[in-house]
């Protein structure tokens, strides 16, 4: 490893290296309960590392990539890892209660509220960035952290049958299976949407896409892929959510949550990339292109029941019931999430016995999801969702 981070490519290459000392560290908590000193003490020469950037502002400036970053994420994670590891769970709750106002009130509101949930539950079905796991603006790097893998995997052996983690990102290729370091086993991981999955089992699968529409994202990708390689466009790769090659959507950053990019080459981009889309299917019967602003999503269409839609993640929910029998109607559910991305999953899980946790102050998403569902709760920040799954699975440990 480096002692200096210069490059773009050096800094993912320390994220990469801190997922894989978190995996080890995770699975030693699982079997024994008890931290590996030496572990802790590696994590903490990555955060130096990461922390000896030199920063412009409250940037980092990586010299060699010409790049600024942003690294609340992956500094902050490995500050709270440290606290966990080195002095444990009742001091990372007392750090939580400093970096969140009401901290203990929200937990004490939301245990409240799950007195009201038959444990063990059947399903957890949860979105992970932004619900079961801070928010990162760049998805390489977002390298779920040790108490949150522990936390999340004592609920997910004690408190339900079925852990499902669903997200817009792929699975696998700088995907959800490559930043998750929970042990395998004890959580479905689905990644597209729910478009594809790896199983408890390490049995994974995905939905079919005809042939046709298949090849032509194929040759999409293809045609992005030698995009990408230009020089003048290099860059888009390699912030925000880069070129991500889903199952069945490609997602293609434009911006960055820090601003990157300056807004007339991020226009400009926008339109290469449109362009490049009406030479592939100018009939549009293909893809449908959504634009965030930072990320130009491209989707395949499917057939709904009224014509050509875009796949959601309630799709993604009831194509996972029907593949591994969650049994969403019958059982008790647990739907969370934080976005309005994330309402269709709730009508998908829907059930008289379906309860449903939000992290969210947007008054909008809460009207949408009391519509939906009776038993809904909200909390205002992954932390508290994280530690009130914990002290669930500890509950019935
Ligand atoms: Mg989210």
């Amino acid at each position: 490893m480096p002692q200096r981070i210069e490059t773009i490519q050096q800094f993912y290459a320390l994220m990469q290296e801190t997922g894989k000392l978190r995996r080890k560290l995770v699975s030693r908590i699982m079997e024994s309960e008890s931290p590996d000193p030496q572990g802790s003490e590696q994590l903490r020469s990555f955060l130096k590392a990461l922390q000896n950037i030199p920063r412009q502002n409250d940037r980092f400036v990586l010299t060699s990539s010409a790049l600024c970053l942003e690294l609340g994420y992956e500094i902050s994670e490995l500050e709270k890892d440290l606290i966990f590891l080195e002095q444990g769970e009742r001091a990372l709750l007392s750090y939580f209660a400093e970096l969140h106002p009401g901290f203990r009130e929200e937990i004490g509101s939301a245990l409240e509220f799950s007195h009201g949930l038959r444990l063990p539950l059947t399903n957890l079905i949860s979105d992970r960035d932004g619900t079961v796991n801070n928010y990162c603006g760049r998805y390489l790097s977002s390298i779920q952290s040790v108490y949150n893998a522990v936390f999340l995997s004592r609920f997910a052996q004690r408190a339900v049958e079925n852990a499902v983690i669903l997200t817009s990102a792929p699975l696998y290729g700088g995907g959800l299976v490559d930043i998750t370091v929970a042990p395998p086993g004890l959580f479905i991981l689905a990644g597209s949407k729910g478009r594809e999955y790896l199983d408890a089992r390490g049995r994974d699968g995905r939905l079919p896409i005809e042939q046709e529409k298949q090849n032509k994202l194929d040759h999409l990708n293809r045609r992005l892929e030698q995009l990408m390689q230009d020089p003048r466009y290099e860059l888009f790769s390699l912030i925000g959510s880069g070129l991500q090659f889903k199952f069945g959507q490609t997602t293609v950053a434009r911006q960055d949550i820090y601003g990157s990019i300056p807004t007339t080459e991020s226009e400009a981009f926008m339109n290469v990339i449109e362009e490049l889309i009406r030479d592939i299917d100018p009939q549009g019967e293909y893809f449908r292109t959504e634009d965030t602003g930072k990320d130009i999503e491209i989707i395949l269409t499917v057939e709904g029941e009224s014509g050509l839609k875009d796949f959601d993640k309630g799709d993604g929910v009831s194509f996972l019931d029907g593949e591994l029998d969650l049994d969403l109607a019958g059982g008790g559910n647990l739907v969370c999430g934080d976005t309005s991305s994330d309402i269709p999953m709730v009508e998908a899980a829907n059930s008289p016995q379906t309860s449903a946790i939000f992290v969210t102050s947007e008054t909008a998403i809460k009207q949408a999801v009391r519509r939906i569902c009776e038993r809904t709760h909200f909390v205002s920040e992954p932390d508290v969702l994280v530690c009130l799954l914990n002290q669930l699975g500890k509950d019935r440990g």
